[in-house]
Formats: C-alpha cells, sequence, structure tokens
C-alpha cells in the first residue's frame, strides 16, 4: 500500500523543532503548498507519544481566520505527520529583529487585534496556547503554490540543487535516506495537467497570480495592511479538561510564565492572556517584561517585580492596554473577549469587517 507521505513532495526543511522537523511540501495531486511537521514516535514514553498526538487532535476541527489552519495527519513508520498551511511571512521574531527591536506602534495594534482574535477563538474551544513570538505567524497564504515545478525550483534554486543532488544519489541530509521522512522524493514529478490553467483561472483580479481558489474566497481577517497574524504551533497547547490540572505542566517560554503559573497554579486562559501581554510588550522594547539569569530570581521579578512601563513614544492607550494584561492578579486581568472590546482594537477589528 502507498505511504500517505508519497502524496507530497518535499520542497525544503523549514527547520528542526523541539519534536521533530518540518518540511515545506509540494502536494502532487494539485501543486499545493503545505507545511509537514514529521514527529518522531519512536522510543517515546506513553506521556510523550499522547502529547504529541495531542497536537494533531488539537488542530483537528480547527477553523478560524487567525489560526493555522491543519489539513490533515497520520501515523506512517513511527511517525506522527500533521500538514498545515505554509505561512509565507515568518514568525513575530522576524518582524522584530527587522524592526530593530522595536515595533512601531500602528503595527501593534494590528498584530494585537489579529492574534487576540485568535486566541479568542481557542480559548472558546477551551484551548490554551502559551504564546510565543515563533508561535505567532505572518502572511497566511494556506495553498500558495510557489516553488511549484517552473515556480521556484528553477534551474540552480535551492529545491532543485537538492532535487539534483538527490538524482546523482548524494543527497544533502538527503530526504530519501531522512528516517522522518522515508518515503520523500524532491521535484521528481510535473504538476498535474490542466494545473496550471485552473490555477490562472481561479486567481483573484489583481491579486497574486499564485493564489489558490480556496483561499481567494475566503479571504483571512486581518485587522491592518500589514502581514496578517495567525495563531499556529498548538503543540504547547493543553484542552482545559474537567480537571484542568492537566494545565499544570510547565510548558512554554519562562520568561512569559504568569505570576500563577510560577507559584505552581494552574495555566488557565489569564496565563495565556499574560504570555500575549508579555509578547506586546517585547515587540515595544526589544526585550521581555521580566528577565532574569535565573529561574528562581526570575519567578521573584514575575510574582512580585513591578511591572515595566513601555519606553517613551507609545500611547497611553497601549501603556494602559498591556499593563492591565500584565496584572499580577489572573482575576483583574482582562480575558480576551475584554480586550476584543478595548476602544482601539475594537476600531481596527471594526474596519475591517
Ligand atoms: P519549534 O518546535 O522550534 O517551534 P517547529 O517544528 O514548530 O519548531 O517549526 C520549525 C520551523 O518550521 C520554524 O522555525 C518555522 O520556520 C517553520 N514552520 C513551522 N510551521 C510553519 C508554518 N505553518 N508555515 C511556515 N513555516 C513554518
Ligand atoms: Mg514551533
Amino acid at each position: 500500500m502507498a505511504c500517505r507521505s508519497e502524496a507530497f513532495e518535499v520542497v525544503s526543511t523549514l527547520g528542526k523543532g523541539t519534536y521533530g522537523a518540518c518540511y515545506k511540501v509540494r502536494r502532487r495531486c494539485d501543486g499545493r503548498i503545505f507545511v509537514v511537521k514529521v514527529v518522531s514516535l519512536d522510543g517515546l514514553s506513553d506521556r510523550d507519544r499522547g502529547e504529541t498526538l495531542n497536537e494533531a487532535r488539537l488542530m483537528e476541527n480547527l477553523r478560524h481566520p487567525n489560526v493555522v489552519e491543519y489539513t490533515e495527519s497520520w501515523c506512517e513508520a513511527e511517525c506522527l505527520y500533521i500538514v498545515m498551511e505554509y505561512c509565507t511571512g515568518g514568525d513575530l521574531g522576524r518582524v522584530l529583529r527587522e524592526r530593530g527591536g522595536r515595533v512601531g506602534e500602528e503595527e501593534i495594534w494590528g498584530y494585537l487585534a489579529d492574534v487576540a482574535e485568535g486566541l479568542r477563538y481557542l480559548h472558546s474551544r477551551r484551548i490554551l496556547h502559551r504564546i510565543g513570538f515563533g508561535s505567532v505567524r505572518l502572511g497566511r497564504n494556506a495553498a500558495r503554490t510557489v516553488g511549484a515545478p517552473g515556480a521556484s525550483a528553477r534551474p540552480g534554486s535551492p529545491p532543485e540543487r537538492l532535487a539534483r543532488s538527490m538524482r546523482k544519489g548524494k543527497g544533502r541530509a538527503g530526504f530519501r535516506r531522512d528516517p522522518l521522512w522515508p518515503s520523500a522524493r524532491v521535484g521528481d514529478r510535473p504538476p498535474p495537467v490542466g494545473w496550471r490553467r485552473a490555477q490562472r483561472a481561479s486567481a483573484p483580479r489583481g491579486g497574486s497570480p499564485d493564489a489558490p481558489p480556496s483561499t481567494a474566497a475566503a479571504a483571512p481577517f486581518s485587522a491592518f495592511a500589514g502581514d496578517r497574524a495567525v495563531v499556529g504551533d498548538l503543540g504547547l497547547g493543553r484542552r482545559l479538561g474537567p480537571d484542568s490540572a492537566l494545565a499544570r505542566s510547565q510548558v512554554g517560554t519562562p520568561l512569559y510564565f504568569s505570576p500563577e503559573l510560577c507559584q505552581e497554579q494552574p495555566y488557565d486562559h489569564k496565563s495565556d492572556v499574560w504570555a500575549f501581554g508579555c509578547l506586546l510588550y517585547e515587540l515595544t522594547a526589544g526585550v521581555p517584561p521580566f528577565s532574569a539569569s535565573n529561574q528562581i530570581a526570575l519567578a521573584r521579578k514575575i510574582v512580585s517585580g513591578p511591572t515595566p512601563r513601555l519606553i517613551p513614544g507609545y500611547s497611553s492607550h497601549l501603556q494602559s492596554l498591556i499593563e492591565a494584561m500584565l496584572d499580577k492578579s489572573p482575576v483583574r486581568r482582562p480575558s480576551l473577549t475584554q480586550i476584543l472590546v478595548h476602544p482601539s482594537v475594537a476600531a481596527r477589528v471594526d474596519a475591517i469587517r
């Protein structure tokens, strides 16, 4: 029986993550580009196996313009394969680096509205996210066909070079020999007949010629003119069970741990708001609001240290919202729903609806 992974061909390796590797892939039947996360289950304890399967389950059935779209997942040869949309614009970490550690206020409000929408949706599904820079991705374009044969796989381009070296049988960290993707072959098949014609016919007027029909019809929500933000990386998410002790485990960026998490209380949706507040602060300052040389000192600062003020140049609206999100008391801290009705956020959301 054919392996399900054979339905895709690898365009490039995006990176090795905490649990496995991410590949940019092209679906052979229609040339659409996706990301496949391959997680090795080999030698994992039952608990770890459950955690990784959790990532796939969490993403199942999630449909929101500001949440990375999951397409399918399966287990094959001791690996879990998770197919998701490809986000073309990198993550918020890239934005911060490119802006020299200080993102402009308008841009921040845009990310704020996008991420708040995505997180509120997840919270409504009782999913916690444990947000961080790497998990906010930009430039949603679920099925961009860049990288299709004749597009990015030009002679001499990295995928083509890789394909050539694969054909010569000396793959660089070769995919064929990659234990995570045993069946992968690079650039070995032309796109299906009629694919390009269908692609041209479905391209939105004035839009990107390589936008697919499905994404053109359902343009993602974005509250500002820049790259739209989608929350991804639900691997660190946790479904809130009836006993939310499930959410007690300390996973996520320690720098963004909430005071209640530092005090070993369960992580809940207000801890996500805290982490989101930390992320917004970092977009203004280039550094997290709380940092220290060791975990104990960090926890002490988070629990009882003063909330740093934004550096001059940002509005008092942004200052007061971030301060509220970094309130030590989870009860006083606003929920995502409350954040979304904040006049400055609501105005941005309304502007494009
Ligand atoms: P980590 O566990 O370190 O967060 P991931 O497995 O989530 O790593 O991702 C590895 C790399 O793959 C990331 O650095 C990112 O560049 C890329 N990546 C992951 N998901 C996507 C996606 N949906 N779209 C584009 N790139 C992605
Ligand atoms: Mg990740």
